[in-house]
């Protein structure tokens, strides 16, 4: 049982950052740019890397949903230049809608064989749809939608509502309570829920989530179904566990997978992508990776050169962070550079003392109690305590280190 604290009462107001509306951390102002099913043209890519230099700390960072933000922003004017810019390149095309935008779908879809169907089209109707539609302006900028092509992987990502393209299923917080739709009437179905949902939770504004509405999903669907259908009592519950995220490296038929080191793209490392993306789409994933299709000699090279990650075996790849300081205020400690030192550490470090079936799990690293940004599925968590880490794992906690909480891993994976 994990021993971080639940989080202090939220405000009723959400105050999750847009391109809009910046958030003030402790670094800086950050702002939020939402790609809806991580989509991205080489021409903005090559924009947020140059607004990445000129008006943040040089990088971009790439969140758990597959959107991009810039940090560090000196103040309003900046936030107003850079949504000046990205709008230019059809990057915020609505002002009242741009933090619903939260759009998960499958990164390999429609590039690989994997899935069921394509569902690139299916992202671009339910983007347009839902920003067609003034009430649902009010959902929360958590609230997540996701279209998952049938390999069920972002399917395992807890999103509010989501469609699989295998069962034609519509999860509602993760449960199946019987609701159906085929591919071409499955944005109407998305967007009739999200309706629904806005319906039921009222005023309560400070529910953000199907979740955190008292028996969600089967209040959604009851809302949805006017004669009132019985809910079916037992049904299977959605896929879970922890996700399988696309493997880094040249896939079959010229796909690449660039991982980066704890999500941070830099500038220069953006402009590469952009360039060897030529004129086709680019997808961030959720797995803060970034997916191209591309062709030519050694570009695995080049871009391990430039520090992305195209190695499946490369440390990295098993270890995330929060924020932490100097970025977040209530950090205890700069977990990002611990987690650095703990890389190059690792390989001298004694493991830590972690149940066997435990110690090969990724490791994620945290600079206070509230533990954000967990991965799906199970991890081993480094918790700063003001004084070192505590690691939490398979139901235990005990002091020790992220250095060894990676060295545990890296001998379990011999
Ligand atoms: S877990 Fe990390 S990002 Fe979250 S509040 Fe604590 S230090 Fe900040």
């Amino acid at each position: 049982m994990s021993a971080l604290a639940t989080p202090s009462p939220r405000p009723p107001e959400d105050r999750c950052p847009g391109a809009l509306r910046a958030h003030r951390a402790a670094d800086g102002l950050l702002v939020r740019v939402r790609l809806p099913g991580g989509q991205l043209r080489p021409g903005q890519l090559r924009v947020l890397a140059d607004l990445a230099r000129v008006e943040s700390d040089g990088a971009l960072e790439l969140t758990s949903r597959g959107n991009l933000q810039l940090r560090r922003l000196a103040d309003d004017a900046s936030v107003r230049r850079v949504a000046d810019r990205i709008a230019e390149v059809g990057l915020l095309p609505t002002a009242t809608h741009e933090r619903v935008r939260n759009l998960l779908a499958s990164p390999l879809s429609g590039r690989d064989r994997a899935g069921r169907l394509d569902v690139r089209p299916m992202v671009r109707d339910l983007d347009a749809a839902l920003r067609g539609a003034a009430d649902l302006a009010s959902l929360s900028g958590r609230f997540l939608f996701a279209l998952d092509d049938g390999r069920h992987d972002v399917a395992a990502l807890g999103a509010d509502l989501c469609w699989t393209g295998d069962s034609q299923v519509l999860w509602l917080a993760g449960t199946d309570t019987g609701l159906r739709a085929g591919p071409e009437d499955a944005v109407e179905l998305l967007i009739a829920a999200a309706r629904a949902f806005l319906r039921v939770r009222g005023d309560r504004r400070d529910l953000w989530r199907l979740a955190d509405l008292p028996d969600g999903p089967a209040r959604v669907t009851a809302a949805l179904r006017p004669d009132g259908t019985a809910v079916p009592a037992e049904l299977p519950s959605a896929p879970s566990g922890s996700a399988p995220a696309p493997a880094v490296g040249l896939h079959p038929g010229g796909v690449l997978v660039a991982g980066t080191r704890l999500g941070r793209l830099t500038a220069d490392q953006a402009e590469l992508l952009a360039d060897l993306a030529g004129t086709d789409e680019i997808v961030v994933t959720p797995w803060r990776s970034l997916v191209l299709d591309t062709e030519g000699p050694d570009i695995v090279g080049r871009l391990a050169t430039a520090g992305l990650l195209v190695d499946p075996a490369s440390p990295w790849l098993g270890v995330t962070a929060c924020t932490g300081r100097p970025g977040c205020a209530s950090a205890l400690a700069d977990v990002r550079r611990d987690v650095t030192g703990a890389l190059a550490d690792a390989g001298t470090a004694g493991g830590a003392a972690l149940p066997a079936h435990v110690a090969a799990l990724p490791v994620h690293v945290v600079g206070c109690e509230r533990g954000c940004g967990r991965p799906a599925g199970p991890a081993v968590l480094a918790v700063a305590t003001g004084t070192g880490y505590r690691i939490e794992a398979g139901g235990t906690s005990r002091p020790g280190t992220p250095a060894a909480a990676l060295a545990a891993r890296a001998e379990r994976q011999k």
